[in-house]
């Protein structure tokens, strides 16, 4: 096993891949740059490096530096979380070089699945279905309208090197073509150094549907059940849960046995995630795989029993996966609401800011993954996710109602989160229903997200609570209102008002 592991990443994921090493009794140590040198993950580790200043360039990306300082320190393995270097086959090859274990895939492997058409290729290859489309040259607009007309319109324009959800076009007629490819190939260039597009059939309210896998050195492959990740904005997740309600028994196995036939396709060892749209008609189409371990992974190690960093670092060190398809059993349900500090109200944008108050829910049922605490700063420099907030019940309605009652817990002032948008998202009818795809946020919020306003029935009540509670932000609307509908207004306003300057209560 590894005598030590750097964790080549921050927040939250830092901090969970920080509990595997304990697990497994192996000693950690993290980087810091220095607008984190009190961060929580630097706190909580065995030992912290500082490694440059805030922008990431100069810092979580510096792959030189992490391999200096992983070597200074003794580590002989690095574990990338996700985002940053997790998927940089230069930086999973240099590791490699230096004598090191990336806990991740080989560079190979990244470098095939992380060019989407090398990936569809290598699919195409292994008979997995992949939806409809094609690569094209932005300077031959005939053979692109030729691809285009052969999926039918709308198409939407990718770029072979994407990821986070960047450099998409929806293309819903043919003279629109031309220009989005030029857009989408600039934008590429510019986010991804590479400015390759390709063209794929828009699918129309598809579910994001995906498929963890875990692939050991010996060969043995298993898919540990999908995840249905179609609650989004910007093509990016929000809330994730376990099992889908759109997948049976017979639908998870066909798609398992796929995922695992595309993994071994690409020769893949470690963790892995297959990701595929599924229509409307339960027809499911190979998307991209996901080479690292994902933030959604805890509803799988909720409903599976396992703890899927350990085993992922298991793998790595070249041991038998612990487990084999027939102990694998989705048990009960899970859903994951990725808390962001975002205005959810101003089309996601991302907010920075103090947590002057800080207070997360708990009970049965309840997991939070964050990587934050009281006095934690949310800066401009790195993904403004703040935390997971995960529930588990026996069953969907009861994961439902946990989520509920943990969102009305979460107490974050300082900072505007997405806390309420969550609130309405879980709370609605579409959502109680199963009714999702990709659409959702478009469906259900069509004239943005805007957060029950309060009628000024009185006036008075709304003054004195907004001014005991003077500094803190939005995320008191609900609790004002509460004490508009009461009778002793006055009482209340000041029992809220004090008990929000103390941070207490929920
Ligand atoms: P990225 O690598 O940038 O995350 P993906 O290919 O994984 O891009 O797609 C992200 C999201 O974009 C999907 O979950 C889905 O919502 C949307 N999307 C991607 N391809 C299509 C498609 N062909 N039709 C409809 N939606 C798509």
């Amino acid at each position: 096993m590894f005598k030590k592991i750097l964790i080549a990443n921050r927040g939250e994921i830092a901090i969970r891949i920080i509990r595997a090493c304990r697990q497994l009794g192996i000693p950690d140590a993290v980087v810091y740059s220095d607008i984190d040198a009190g961060a929580l993950h630097v706190r909580i580790a065995d030992e912290a490096h500082y490694i440059g200043r805030a922008p990431s360039i100069e810092s979580y990306l510096r792959s030189d530096k992490l391999i200096e300082i992983a070597k200074q320190a003794g580590a002989d393995a690095i574990h990338p979380g996700y985002g940053f270097l997790a998927e940089n086959w230069q930086f999973a090859q240099e590791v490699a070089e230096a004598g090191l274990t990336f806990i991740g895939p080989t560079a190979t492997a990244i470098k095939a699945l992380g060019d989407k058409l090398m990936a569809r290729a290598l699919m195409d290859n292994a008979a997995v279905p992949t939806v409809p489309g094609g690569s094209v040259n932005i300077n031959d607009i005939e053979a692109a309208q030729a691809v285009a007309e052969e999926c039918g319109f709308p198409v939407l324009v990718k770029a072979v090197a994407g990821g986070g959800g960047k450099g998409m076009r929806i293309v819903e007629l043919p003279d629109e073509l031309e220009n989005a490819l030029q857009m989408a190939a600039s934008e590429a260039g510019k986010a991804f150094g590479d400015a390759r597009v390709y063209i794929e059939k828009y699918l129309t309210r598809p579910r994001h549907i995906e498929m963890q896998i875990a692939r050991d050195s010996q060969g043995n492959a298993v898919y540990l059940g999908e995840r249905e990740c179609s609650i989004q904005r910007r093509h990016q997740k929000l809330v994730e849960e376990a099992p889908s309600v759109c997948v049976d028994e017979k639908l998870r196995r066909r798609m398992g046995e796929i995922a695992v036939k595309a993994v071994t396709a690409a020769e893949y060892v470690n963790l892995g995630t297959v990701e595929f749209l599924v229509d409307q008609n339960r027809n499911f189409y190979f998307l991209e795989v996901n080479a690292r371990l994902q933030v959604e992974h805890p509803v799988t190690e909720l409903v599976t029993g396992i703890d899927l960093v350990r085993e992922q670092i298991n793998i790595a060190a070249g041991k038998p996966l612990s487990f084999s398809q027939e102990d694998i059993d989705i048990r009960g349900h899970a859903i994951e609401c990725r808390i962001c500090a975002e205005d959810a109200e101003n089309n996601f944008m991302p907010c920075t800011g103090e947590m002057i108050s800080y207070r997360e829910p708990s009970g049965p049922g309840v997991r939070v993954d964050s990587g934050v605490r009281l006095g934690s700063v949310v800066s401009p420099y790195y993904d403004p996710l703040i935390a997971k907030l995960i529930t588990y019940g026996a069953n969907r309605d009861e994961a439902i109602q946990r989520m509920v009652l943990a969102l009305s817990e979460y107490r974050i002032c300082g900072v505007t989160t997405n806390i309420d948008f969550h609130h309405s998202v879980i709370g609605c009818q579409a959502f109680a229903r199963g009714d999702l795809s990709t659409d959702f946020i478009a469906e259900n919020y069509p004239e943005g997200y805007c957060s029950e306003q309060l009628p000024v029935a009185d006036a008075r009540a709304v003054a004195i609570a907004a001014a005991l509670s003077h500094y803190y932000d939005a995320t008191g609307i609900r609790q004002l209102k509460a004490i508009q509908g009461s009778g002793d207004w006055l009482a209340n306003a000041r029992r809220e008002g004090t008990r929000r300057l103390e941070g207490g209560g929920w």
